[in-house]
């Protein structure tokens, strides 16, 4: 609501990807925010007009340019998707405000119903191969390469009872493969100039972008 305060015409996009699948930004979570803030702004006193849209992907360009015969009638843009969408659609429409609605946290996985936890820090050299398919860069606290710490306790991390220790994890499937030799190979420093270190990172296929 501080954001998009000043504006009176706001476009409300969604996008169906990611953030529809975990309940936070799809074409359901724009209607419900588009309402709210409806209710919110009249119960302050205040009449804004929001339009809604959703979009198949956020951070494809392809989809974004969808969006460009609704931007004369708007004041500013509300981006539901990740923040990948939200600067993909701010790099596209360089004369409108974009604000995001979400806080875009990790890469995960669903543990249940509502419930979703970190699995990967995309630190592009992936070790999930020696580590029995558990990551130590985005599951243990310290991003050990070789562990665990000496605050390991009866499988859990020391920050807290509530969190699995990564490399108890990681030695118990080990053994479950019958790959324990693998968890005796000292795994060396990582280089994390892949990992982000080197500065922002790209990504060109050749064979794809000609
Ligand atoms: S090792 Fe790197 S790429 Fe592989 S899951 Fe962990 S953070 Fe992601
Ligand atoms: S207790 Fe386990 S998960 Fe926690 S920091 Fe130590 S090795 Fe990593």
């Amino acid at each position: 609501m501080d954001y998009i305060q000043p504006f009176n015409r706001i476009l409300l996009v969604g996008c169906n990807e990611c953030v529809t699948v975990c309940s936070a930004g799809g074409r359901k979570e724009v209607g419900l925010l588009s309402s709210a803030l409806q209710s919110a702004f009249l119960s302050a006193g205040k009449s804004i007009d929001i339009k809604e849209h959703t979009l198949e992907r956020q951070c494809d360009p392809e989809y974004v340019e969808e969006l460009v015969g609704m931007m004369d009638g708007v004041d500013a843009v509300v981006s539901m998707a990740c923040g990948c969408g939200v600067q993909e659609v701010a790099r596209r429409y360089k004369n409108k405000p974009v604000f995001p609605a979400v806080n875009t946290k990790f890469m995960g996985a669903s543990e249940r119903q509502g419930v979703w936890a970190e699995r990967c820090q995309g630190c592009g050299n992936c070790l999930l191969g020696i580590t029995g398919g558990i990551c130590p860069i985005a599951r243990c606290s310290k991003q050990l390469m070789n562990g665990p710490c000496g605050g390991s306790t009866n499988g859990k991390c020391e920050i807290s009872k509530e969190v699995d220790c990564a490399w108890q994890l990681i030695w118990d499937r080990l053994k479950m493969l019958g790959q324990e030799e693998r968890y005796l190979d000292i795994i060396p420093a990582k280089d994390w100039r892949t990992a982000g270190g080197g500065g922002p990172r790209k990504i060109v296929r050749e064979d794809l972008a000609g």
